[in-house]
């Protein structure tokens, strides 16, 4: 039996089949895409936020200038977290089974803000050796007045739900002889050649964190 829905608005109900509530499944698609999507209110109407995340334990955490709307907006109130990987196009012979291959997750749930200057910059440090193990140490050590001008929220994982669409076209059996391709464009995130800063001081090697860099 698959773990159940924590809540009664976590429970997918469209192609539920493709649903997922258990926390390896739910933590492994965090832990592969560091881009996040914040819903929340501002003035009663939707707002949709692009931003990055990061997992530490059952919380997941964003952080932005203390300044910004959606930090000060989203502190204490509900808000709904989406983290998606997209792996194909999913190519069918009729318009309507077109779709899309993907891993996703939805987190709802009320952010609390992290106090404290230490609290802060710990929660600073694990995000930045998450992506880049060893890097925190090299950097010019991060300043009072920039840990005050940052805000951290973090969410409880106690309210997700993980999706995932995989595989083929699925036609019906009376479309398959239709004579059109069909098939899945998958789609890989490969990184780049590490690209040195321009005004980089000569003699600095790019660090073995940069070239392991991997998401998806
Ligand atoms: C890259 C991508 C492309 C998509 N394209 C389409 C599209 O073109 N058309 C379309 O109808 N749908 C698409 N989906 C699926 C879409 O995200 C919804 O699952 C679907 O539309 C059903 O929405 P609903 O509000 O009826 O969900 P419900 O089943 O009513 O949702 C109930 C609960 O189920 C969970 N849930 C639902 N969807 C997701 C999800 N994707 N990830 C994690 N938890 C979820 C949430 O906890 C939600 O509150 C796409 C998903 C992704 C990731």
């Amino acid at each position: 039996m698959p773990d159940p829905a924590p809540s009664p608005r976590t429970r997918a109900r469209r192609l539920n089949y493709k649903a997922a509530y258990d926390r390896p499944t739910i933590d492994a698609i965090l832990d592969a895409m560091p881009v996040a999507h914040v819903g929340h209110i501002v003035d009663g109407f939707p707002v949709v936020t692009p931003t990055l995340h990061w997992r530490e334990g059952d919380r997941i955490y964003w952080h932005g200038s203390s300044a910004s709307r959606m930090q000060k907006r989203a502190t204490g109130e509900q808000v709904c977290v989406t983290v998606t990987l997209t792996d194909g196009m999913v190519l069918a012979r009729s318009g309507l089974e077109h779709s899309v291959n993907y891993r996703s997750v939805m987190v709802f749930g009320r952010a609390e803000v992290v106090e404290g200057p230490e609290a802060k910059a710990a929660h600073l440090k694990t995000m930045m050796e998450q992506m880049f193990p060893g890097r925190w140490d090299q950097l010019r050590p991060i300043t009072a007045q920039e840990l005050k001008a940052t805000r951290i929220l973090s969410l409880p994982l106690t309210e997700a739900s993980a999706k995932i669409s995989a595989g083929p076209p699925l036609d019906p059996p009376e479309d398959v002889t239709w004579p059109v391709w069909a098939g899945v464009l998958p789609i890989r995130l490969t990184m780049g050649t590490p690209e040195p800063a321009p005004d980089l001081a000569p003699g600095i090697a790019v660090p073995d964190h940069a070239t392991d860099y991997r998401i998806g």
